[in-house]
């Protein structure tokens, strides 16, 4: 068999940095931020606050990291937030809400395109009584990673949010992929985060950069925020370095994103023509592809044999990400090799 690309479909986390990007790391700028004299970290703070409308940001190593310091941040120990049974924070991130923020994190049904039933998440709302935990926090994800990238529409949040204000709870937004669902919603990332105290996205995921997400909110919550992020070890001295690579990526990195949204459409359609794969290609708003056929073990290892590499979201499950260094023409040879592994015996 002939030397082949592999196709690497996994995450859109697999992305290595552009020559440009490498270059704008080398040449950033530093300080030792923890003393808050980084000048390429605070340029990073600075834009990230002002693309999602908060009054300030905090740099962080990783979204988990975004998430875990936003809950410590909003909750008290044995608090609860609530967050779909879907959610990145539930599913991912090793239980840190539990085990290190020392918060009960209670589930509402997340729906196929990951929306929450604002009539459940009232419900799970806490009344006083001495026997319960006191409901601090809702969390929303947008774009939803498991629910095949699906975006929430900004009425949504905006709905969740005002009932959650009303019970005097705060809401957090698990912007991984925001950029992803401001496109695909045609609003604007602020428009989106506007209705959140706070809100998370990730650099390294489709938009390229090798590390890093911000954390924004409002300038009381980002101080504590700051304190949470050096208690669990995450402050970062000459961090411009990395946060250069941020900084290209907003600057840089986000129009593409229509590219991956349009190679996802194009995957979804040409998957949904194969008798064995369950997909509604209408479903697909933004770079994930999630699918089901029978038997997904056969189906990834028959494909990791033709050099497509994917990962398994659960039984039957198949997922497909796009990413920066992945072109249409990947996408066809992508379909054609799905094609013939799919024919081949197992
Ligand atoms: C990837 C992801 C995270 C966590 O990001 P890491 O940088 O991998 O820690 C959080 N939330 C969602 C929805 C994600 O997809």
């Amino acid at each position: 068999m002939s030397e082949r690309r592999i196709i690497d479909l996994r995450s859109d986390t697999v992305t290595v940095p552009s020559p440009e990007m490498r270059r704008a790391m080398a040449e950033a700028a530093v300080g030792d931020d923890v003393f808050g004299e980084d000048p390429t970290v605070r340029r990073l703070e600075e834009m990230s606050a002002a693309v999602t409308g908060k009054e300030a940001a905090l740099f962080v190593a990783s979204g988990t990291m975004s998430n875990l310091v936003a809950i410590m941040s909003h909750c008290g120990r044995g608090d609860e937030a609530i967050a779909g049974d879907q959610a990145h924070i539930v599913q991912y991130e090793v239980a840190g809400a539990a085990g290190v923020a020392g918060a009960q994190v209670r589930t509402a049904r997340n729906d196929a395109r990951g929306r929450l039933d604002p009539e459940e998440v009232e419900s799970l709302i806490r009344g006083e009584n001495v026997h319960h935990p006191n409901t601090a926090l809702l969390c929303i994800e947008n774009t939803h990673n498991r629910c095949s990238g699906a975006v929430i529409p900004p009425e949504d949040t905006q709905e969740l949010a005002d009932l959650a204000h009303r019970h005097g709870v705060r809401v957090h937004i698990d912007g991984a992929r925001i950029f992803n669902a401001a496109l695909a919603a045609g609003a604007s990332v602020a428009d989106l985060a506007g209705p959140a105290d706070s809100v998370g996205f990730c650099l390294s995921k489709a938009l390229g950069a090798p590390v890093g997400s911000v954390l924004c909110g409002d300038g009381a919550f980002i101080a504590r925020a700051r304190k949470m992020r050096k208690m669990v070890g995450g402050g970062m001295r000459q961090a411009g370095i990395i946060a250069a690579a941020g900084v290209y990526a907003l600057e840089h990195m986000v129009e593409r994103l229509a590219e991956d949204h349009e190679n996802a459409k194009v995957l979804a359609h040409g998957l949904a023509e194969l008798p064995i794969v369950d997909l509604d290609p209408e479903t697909i708003e933004t770079n994930i592809v999630i699918f089901r056929v029978e038997d997904a073990i056969g189906f990834a290892r028959g494909l990791k044999r033709a050099g497509v590499l994917c990962t398994m979201p659960g039984p039957g499950r198949i997922r497909m990400v796009m990413h920066y260094g992945i072109e249409r023409a990947d996408i066809d040879e992508a379909l054609d090799r799905v094609r013939h592994a799919a024919l081949a015996p197992a």
